[in-house]
């Protein structure tokens, strides 16, 4: 919140200072341009200038954002919608292979040079249905964004590779996914490996209160290996099927809301950002407000690089067009009015630079006074 100080008075209602310094010499208050003003005083001061003020405070827009972004939809305007998955698991249990063989699959050949570009995530087409796989860098990561309250995941699939079994990393991914209350699936990859022990990890996973469906509890256990392709048609249905039990359903009429999954400045084109919509379409031309960052939709690309006009729910794109680069977790929303982002976005900024200035505690460096 910026402070509210006779200088920002004078500003705000158009009187010039020494006319408010005037008022309060009158009052026996000796103050100066810079002096801070209560709020009150404030009101007092605009009254007896014969200036409706109005103190807007920067909680209670946000607070109006937060509800406009919870605005419940009519179940009647409900539809189907491609479900979120995140791949997680223990570091070398073939996440990255899983995904490169997925999504390998779902690219034209023409298109298989620029795989090696950094997506955060996609779709892969099922069946003549969509699902939408999000790359997080890790666990940690996908907590951080919860964290940060941006709930994206639907489903999580964790990867065990079947011969290492149930490892530290692994563990912490199934606790990451029981506190964000989205079904698991398991992916018992390696399958092809003549050390592997399925029973021995199926009783790793039980240890863990991950109970297979073929022991009786309710997690669909897939074998795949991502080295010969073996179960991921299998594993492509199964999510399918957790998708249709769960009704993941979203409202595509209203203005887009959702979550930045990561972002970076591109030497040509700007402040990119990787979006992913939770709700409403996103259209070109849409004013969008991302954490501090704002500005029109110039373009959105899917992962493929082509242009799109829209995106529905749960379609990841790639956005040109905001001013500066937004941090992952940070939630977007569509308003109808680009003055209205800048106020927020800037207002945001400036709440974020006293954050970081007090939580220096004086011990500033060079370095922090030139990025600041
Ligand atoms: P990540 O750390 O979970 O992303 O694991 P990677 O995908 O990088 O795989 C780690 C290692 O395991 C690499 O050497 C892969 O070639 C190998 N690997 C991955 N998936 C499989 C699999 O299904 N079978 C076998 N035999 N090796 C695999
Ligand atoms: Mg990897």
């Amino acid at each position: 919140e910026p402070p509210l100080t006779v200088r920002s008075l004078s500003e705000a209602i158009g009187r010039p200072a020494k006319q408010i310094l005037g008022i309060l010499f009158k009052r026996g208050e000796m103050l100066t341009i810079n002096s801070l003003l209560h709020e009150e005083t404030a009101l007092e001061l605009s009254l007896e200038l014969g200036v409706d003020l109005k103190i807007v405070k920067p909680k209670d827009v946000e607070d109006e954002l937060q509800e406009y972004i919870d605005l419940p939809d009519d179940p009647s305007v409900l539809e189907n919608r491609p479900p979120i998955i995140t791949i997680l698991g223990h570091v070398d249990h073939g996440k990255t292979t899983l995904v490169d063989k997925l999504r390998s699959a779902n690219v034209a050949a023409s298109e298989h040079g620029g795989i090696t570009q950094h997506i955060a995530a996609y779709q892969v087409t099922k069946n003549g249905q969509k699902l939408t796989f999000v790359d997080t860098p890790g666990h940690a990561a996908f907590g951080e964004m919860r964290a940060r309250g941006a709930n994206v995941t639907d489903i999580v699939v964790l990867v065990v590779a079947a011969n290492d079994g149930v490892m530290p990393q692994t563990v912490e991914c199934i606790a990451h996914a029981k506190a964000a209350g989205v079904p698991l699936v398991v992916a018992l990859n390696k399958v092809d490996l003549p050390d592997r022990n399925e029973q021995r990890v199926l009783q790793e996973l039980a240890a863990q209160n991950v109970l297979a469906a073929e022991w009786g509890g309710d997690t669909e256990v897939v074998r795949t290996s991502g080295l010969t392709g073996e179960g991921l048609d299998e594993l492509l249905e199964t999510l399918l099927l957790t998708a249709e039990l769960n009704e993941f359903k979203a409202n595509s009429q209203r203005p887009a809301t959702g979550a930045c999954l990561e972002a970076f400045r591109d030497e040509g084109r700007g402040p990119l950002a990787w979006l992913i919509v939770q709700k409403g379409t996103l259209r070109r031309g849409d004013v969008v407000l991302c954490g501090q960052a704002y500005g029109k939709v110039r373009s959105i690309f899917n992962e493929h690089q082509q242009e799109l006009d829209e995106a529905p729910p749960s379609t990841p794109v790639m956005l040109a067009g905001l001013d500066i680069v937004p941090a992952p977790g940070d939630k977007f929303v569509v308003l109808d009015d680009l003055d209205l982002a800048r106020e927020i976005a800037e207002r945001r900024r400036m709440a974020g630079r006293q954050v970081s200035l007090s939580s220096r505690g004086g011990k500033r460096t060079l370095e922090d006074i030139l990025n600041a």
